[in-house]
């Protein structure tokens, strides 16, 4: 096959040229990088997971009418996806207090939130991606108010849809991030959901005993993260129950 044109790499993903105009192909890579890439390591398995992952969650928002940039998976590590222009803001929304709300505001980890709460993120890496308000998003011309209801319902649609999957298989969705794309019809644009969605960009603790089982694990050296995406994948029925973690060699008893 002929070598396919990179059009940009990313921490965890590189994105090429796809088959057809308006599509790209996303490869998941191994890599994991935490702390705006300080800490960085290589995880056998993580990008095979997250792309099954991915497809799991896309294809189920696809299916009950959240526009996704979603196409179809291609093999272990590529998925088909339609080409979109990226708003430049991370989109976290939040069920309980965990990670940097406890810390700005001083609430202890694990507490649920009297709602949940939509933020903002200005994606830029040099400046550490800083937690903006609609005024700068608006005032700087990243989205506009009709933008920023759009995002906040399908943040909101995207909340309802993962909590739901999560209880389903005894895990508590505590927070997570999109990043939302613009796909022109002419002159008519909506927003989809693009990116990823993976235990790389959610917050995921075991409803019964608490036990972390996304990113975390690796940003505070609480295990392999391999298993913990393996666990979530293998609960949803994303792999055969009686797999071995993806990347280490398959015992079979
Ligand atoms: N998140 C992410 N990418 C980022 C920052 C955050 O995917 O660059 C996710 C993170 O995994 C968590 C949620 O967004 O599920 C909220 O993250 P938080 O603001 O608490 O930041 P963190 O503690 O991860 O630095």
């Amino acid at each position: 096959m002929a070598r396919r044109k990179k059009v940009y790499e990313g921490k965890a993903k590189i994105l090429y040229e796809g088959p057809e105009p308006g599509t790209l192909v996303q490869y998941f890579k191994d890599d994991a990088t935490a702390f705006n890439a300080e800490k960085k390591d290589v995880i056998e398995g993580k990008g095979v997971l997250n792309n099954r992952l991915s497809e799991y969650f896309m294809n189920g928002l696809n299916n009950i009418g959240v526009p996704t940039h979603f196409i179809k998976r291609i093999n272990m590590r590529e998925q088909l996806i339609r080409a979109v222009e990226i708003i430049p803001l991370e989109v976290v929304v939040r069920n309980v207090a965990a990670g940097s709300i406890s810390k700005r505001l001083g609430i202890e980890e694990g507490t649920p939130l009297p709602r949940p709460i939509v933020e903002f993120y200005y994606k830029d890496d040099a400046l550490g991606d800083p937690l903006v308000t609609e005024e700068h998003i608006i005032a700087f011309g990243w989205a506009n108010q009709q933008d920023m209801d759009d995002m906040v319902a399908l943040a909101l649609r995207v909340n309802d849809f993962m909590s739901g999957v999560m209880m389903g298989v005894g895990i508590k969705l505590v927070d997570f991030k999109i990043e939302i794309g613009r796909i022109w019809d002419g002159d008519f644009m909506r927003l989809v959901v693009a990116d990823e969605i993976s235990p790389d960009s959610c917050r995921l603790w075991d409803m019964e005993t608490g036990q972390k089982l996304d990113k975390d694990v690796f940003r505070r050296d609480l295990g392999n993260l391999a298993d913990a995406y393996t666990e979530v994948a293998r609960r949803l029925g994303v792999l055969p129950t009686n797999s071995a973690p993806l990347g280490k060699p398959t015992l079979i008893n």
